[in-house]
């Protein structure tokens, strides 16, 4: 009888066997010995099936492991699409705000007319706002402000308009293209023109624009329209001082050319006052204010140009 080999040697052999590091005669004995003997066959059938798992576990993994790097890929692409739009909104925004800025109209301007170039200078004066740049649209210049960054502190902004290219309008003013400057008041006044004087809206709306209440003083009104020349009186209420009346009467009849030329079918404005305890008339027609600017004063009114060569005339800035 074969001497029979020992347990230990057997399974020391065993993974060579499996293998197929061993010689056949080897591998005779250990087969014959596996037969025979429960403990050795169960270490090799241990054996042979942890390899067979770790073979199978290599054929399904490469899959699962794709499909994980397929996952992962598309959630950062997923992610970094929605960073990017994000980042570009942001960007947008920001933009928007501390570079191009938007239509702002809190700011002062000088203009100066030389030749044909207008100069327009400028000052922001709403403190949280800096000068971006400006847009000519429709004859009006639009000017952009944005929010103040450490690259932008800047508020003054300076224009050079060449005047030739036609009439251009910036912050209520305009510049013609003969190089006149039209007046914010001036505008106004041609805008609000009243054909009736029986329009006491309208004549209180010039008034209003011109400052008479506030540079003069309070006043009721009394229309006279029964006969031809119409007229407009304005009662001060306040007491004007000798000293003042001098004053007060040249500011009076400087507003007097301005309303005739402004309500179409007023004649005459009169005004009183109390000076001294007592009470003063004052009446100015339309014939004075022909005497006073040299034209038909009606044709003061007849555009915005004119209204700004009347103002010029009785000096009202
Ligand atoms: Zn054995």
């Amino acid at each position: 009888m074969k001497e029979r080999i020992p347990c230990e040697i057997i399974q020391d052999l065993l993974p060579l066997y499996i293998d197929g590091l061993t010689q056949d005669k080897t591998n005779e004995y250990i087969r014959e010995h596996l037969n025979s003997c429960e403990i050795c066959k169960n270490k090799y059938n241990n054996m042979t099936d942890k390899i067979r798992n770790e073979e199978k576990e290599k054929e399904i993994f490469p899959e699962i492991d794709y499909l994980k790097k397929v996952k992962k890929k598309n959630q950062k692409k997923v992610v970094f699409s929605a960073l990017a739009s994000f980042a570009i909104l942001i960007a947008i925004v920001l933009s928007k705000l501390y570079v191009f800025g938007f239509p702002i109209t809190d700011y002062h301007t000088q203009m100066s007319v030389a030749e044909q170039n207008a100069e327009i200078k400028g000052q922001i004066y709403n403190p949280s706002y800096v000068y971006s740049h400006y847009k000519i649209k429709n004859g009006n210049i639009i000017i952009y402000g944005c929010l103040s960054s450490v690259w932008n502190k800047n508020q003054d902004f300076l224009i050079n308009y060449d005047c030739s290219y036609g009439n251009i309008n910036i912050n209520r003013e305009t510049i013609t293209s003969s190089g006149k400057v039209i007046t914010a008041l001036a505008n106004k006044l041609y805008s609000i023109r009243n054909p009736y004087i029986g329009d006491m809206p309208a004549n209180g709306e010039i008034s209003e624009a011109l400052g008479i209440c506030k540079n003069l003083g309070n006043y009721t009104n009394s229309l006279q329209t029964t006969k031809e020349p119409y007229g407009w009186t304005l009662e001060f209420t306040g007491n004007v001082t000798k000293f003042n009346e001098t004053k007060f009467n040249s500011t009076m009849q400087s507003y007097a050319c301005v309303l005739l030329a402004m309500i179409d079918n007023c004649g005459e404005i009169s005004w009183n006052y109390v000076c001294d305890g007592k009470l003063c008339t004052k009446t100015f027609t339309a014939e004075d204010a022909k005497q006073i600017t040299g034209n038909d004063i009606k044709s003061y009114s007849s555009s915005s140009e004119n209204v700004q060569n009347l103002l010029n005339l009785v000096n009202i800035k």
